[in-house]
């Protein structure tokens, strides 16, 4: 079995990369979504969150009402880190027990869909990075058009996150996506090719 760890920043096209290998029959765990689980009510990470942020952060049903969390760790000196230290552990755990029943299912091609994999250290869990790149004003425009944010938003989350000469360095793989949508798939496919011969 291959495990892909795909990662890229706003706006770069990871999630159409994931959407085409997911089409070619790769099993794809998306980080988001494993977070989400992280913080259902009753986990360690739950209780965790909220004896380290306060009963202020959870919602009338019970769950971590996170918009609140936002607040709190993007207002707040070391509150972000302080967070990133309680969950990314506890998802890599999450991660590696649904690689392994991967494995015990015999998939052949995992992808691990995550934009801070390199940042929150789980790299580990795979056995080559993907790294989708597109250039400024083309990520800026897509972005837009996506997530309606206004330009100076999407040129300042840019800036907070690594880059890409950064994620360069962790990539085996650098999948440009300044082309168009139909070059990404080709790209895409070829690189599904590629791996078939060097499965293992
Ligand atoms: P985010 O982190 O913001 O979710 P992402 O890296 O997952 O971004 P996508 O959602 O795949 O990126 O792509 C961003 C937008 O750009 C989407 O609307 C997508 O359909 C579009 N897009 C991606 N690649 C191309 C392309 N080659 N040509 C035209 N549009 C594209």
């Amino acid at each position: 079995m291959k495990v892909i760890g795909l990662t890229g920043g706003i706006g770069s096209g990871k999630s159409t990369v994931s959407q085409v290998l997911a089409e070619l029959g790769a099993m794809v765990i998306d980080a988001d979504t494993v977070g989400h689980q992280a913080y259902q009510p009753g986990t360690e990470t739950w209780k965790d969150v909220v004896a380290a942020f306060g009963q202020e952060v959870v919602a009338a049903d019970g769950s971590i009402d996170r918009k609140k969390l936002g607040a709190i760790v993007f207002g707040e000196a070391g509150a972000l880190e302080r967070l990133n230290r309680i969950v990314h552990p506890r998802m890599y755990d999450m991660m590696a027990e649904q690689i392994e029943e991967y494995r015990r299912q015999e998939v052949k091609v995992v992808v691990l869909d995550a934009a801070i994999l390199i940042e929150a250290n789980w790299t580990p869990l795979v056995d080559e990075v993907w790294l989708t790149v597109a250039s400024e004003p083309i990520v800026v425009q897509r972005a837009r058009e996506r997530t309606g944010l206004p330009e100076e938003q999407i040129r300042s989350r840019i800036r907070s996150q690594l880059s890409n000469e950064e994620r360069m360095k962790h990539s085996s793989v650098v999948i440009n996506n300044d082309g168009s949508l139909d070059q990404l798939r080709t790209k895409v496919m070829e690189l599904w090719e590629g791996l078939q011969h060097s499965n293992n």
